[in-house]
């Protein structure tokens, strides 16, 4: 069915179970009152002359109303974008225009910016941009107040027309390779994904899930709101941006069952005092996804915050999003050395990047996935598509990974992130791992630089433990002399407090290149 007749079903089955809780502002909706304004929201959109195909954008950080217009639009069949919160003009002006946004519903501001500025910077150059709605400002009001509760019988004529293969969503990639591009997503897709998740996890209308990370992603609007809703669970939104303690904080005091977050979130609530003062016993499951997760992480998260049942999930926002997934009763190795098999009817293979031939277990390749979760398609890039998404239906992601005999799969690096040093192939994750085993070494990523002689060098970014010194250079070379190939040893070594990362949790190599050749220059 459609995420609309999901809704509905899950309103009947358990109406007046808890939905929706914003703990920031102690407001909260059951499925029956969520309904409500999820029409409400509906019809102030169609009055506006917004049909089935138009793109609606939304632009804002975690909110009640973020997740309301999720639904809303889905009910009317409407394109939802979803635009990343620290975006800036450049960013929002490229996302309004290659999605052809016909309405756009945005926070008047949130931290130090102004949202309601920024799309009148970029207005002028899109007049197919016809409605600009502010949430929580009069225009907000008159939509939710617009159409008359008499008008139900509009969408239910409208949600028959609808079909679950029709696109619905469309949401930008991280970006971490390169300039975002538009994952189309059909209800199909996205529901299927949130529906499965939500059943590996266990998921009843008992479960409430805090959810921590971005609605704008997959991860917080599949995973978190698509998983909750077909399965009656309570969506906990913990604060409009990733806070730590706000985080911890929302568990204990709405007793959520679950947790979501990249790694470097995990790492973060993991260092808050807070862990052992609140009580946290409510917590069960969770996912942690996005990046690859360190060991000793996932062996706190199990044992400090109490997720005994955490999964890990591997996905992307093509396949809308998670194609591997740890089951609950996988045992803690499994879990903390892969992102587990693949899930409920989908497909995945290795292959080898060049024949396209599958390797055999035990040997990397490119992992590649297929099934209902496969986009429809880049928005309007057909080309782009067509090197993603092969003949027979096959996303190729880009990312590789080892399956072991039993399935179960190790993401090793990004093809794209092979660093060609005079011939010799190297996967900079191999480096990075290595100079983790130096003891003053927290954490570390690797770039390629071009270099005259030999096209790239080896640059390392280290993050090194409060209180050690630096080492330098010649320091880090003699440490990996003898243990590492000589052409896999960094020729430079830089020291950062953090690097540049993305909402999502993942480093952003291509900037770092960026500051690596102003470093260099
Ligand atoms: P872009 O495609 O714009 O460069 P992106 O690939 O980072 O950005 P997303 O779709 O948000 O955008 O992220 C998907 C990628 O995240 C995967 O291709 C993979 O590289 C990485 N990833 C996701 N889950 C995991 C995981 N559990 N372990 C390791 N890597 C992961
Ligand atoms: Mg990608």
């Amino acid at each position: 069915g459609t995420i609309g007749q999901h809704l509905l079903e899950t309103v009947t089955a358990h109406g007046s179970a808890e939905a929706l809780v914003d703990a920031a502002t102690g407001r909260r909706w059951t499925y029956e009152q969520l309904l409500v304004d999820v029409d409400a929201v509906a019809l102030g959109l169609v009055g506006l002359g917004v049909t089935q195909g138009d793109r609606v954008g939304i632009w804002a950080p975690n909110c009640p109303e973020w997740t309301i217009v999720q639904l809303a639009t889905a009910r009317i069949g409407a394109v939802l974008v979803t635009i990343n919160p620290a975006y800036r003009t450049h960013e929002l002006s490229y996302v309004i225009g290659q999605s052809g946004l016909r309405l756009i519903v945005a926070v008047s501001g949130f931290k130090d910016a102004s949202y309601v500025d920024m799309i009148a910077e970029v207005r002028g150059e899109h007049p197919a941009l016809v409605d600009v709605i502010v949430i929580d400002e009069p225009s907000w009001h008159e939509l939710r107040t617009s159409g008359s509760t008499a008008d139900r019988r509009l969408l239910d004529e409208i949600e028959q027309g609808l079909d679950p293969g029709d696109p619905i969503n469309i949401q930008y990639t991280s970006g971490t390779t390169g300039f975002p591009k538009g994952a189309t997503l059909s209800h199909r897709n996205i529901l299927n994904n949130g529906w499965f998740v939500g059943e590996l996890l266990g998921y009843t209308e008992h479960d409430r899930i805090c959810l921590p990370v971005p609605f704008y992603h997959c991860f917080g609007m599949v995973m978190g709101n698509l998983a909750a809703i077909t399965h009656g669970a309570c969506m906990v939104i913990p604060a409009a941006a990733f806070d730590p303690a706000a985080t911890l904080r929302a568990v204990a005091d709405e007793r959520c069952t679950s947790l979501y977050g990249v790694p470097t979130m995990f790492i973060a609530m993991l260092a808050d005092p807070l862990v052992d003062d609140l009580d946290l016993t409510s917590l069960r499951t969770g996912i942690m996804a996005g990046s690859p997760c360190p060991a000793e992480t996932m062996k706190q998260v199990i044992d400090r915050l109490g997720m005994t049942e955490v999964s890990i999930c591997y996905g992307m926002t093509e396949t809308s999003p998670v194609s591997l997934q740890t089951r609950t009763d996988d045992s803690i190795d499994r879990r903390v050395s892969t992102v587990g098999r693949v899930g409920p009817h989908l497909q995945v293979k290795i292959v080898d990047p060049l024949t396209g031939r599958p390797v055999g277990r035990g040997e990397p390749g490119e992992l590649c996935t297929r099934g209902y979760s496969v986009m429809l398609g880049y928005w309007d890039q057909p080309e782009k598509t067509a090197e993603a998404v092969d003949a027979d239906g096959w996303m190729h992601t880009g990312d590789l990974g080892v399956m072991d005999e039993d399935g179960y799969v190790n993401i090793t690096g990004r093809i794209k992130d092979l660093v060609i040093r005079g011939g010799e192939n190297i996967s900079p994750f191999e480096v990075e791992q290595f100079l983790m085993t130096h003891p003053d070494v927290i954490d570390a990523q690797v770039i390629g630089v071009p270099d005259d002689k030999y096209g790239e060098e080896l640059m390392a970014w280290l993050r090194v433990r409060e209180g050690a010194t630096p080492p330098d250079a010649d320091a880090v070379r003699e440490f990996c002399r003898g243990r590492l190939a000589h052409y896999k040893i960094p020729r430079y070594v830089h020291h950062v407090d953090e690097f540049p990362m993305t909402i999502t949790g993942k480093v952003r190599k291509v900037e770092m290149r960026a500051l690596a050749a102003e470093l260099l220059s």
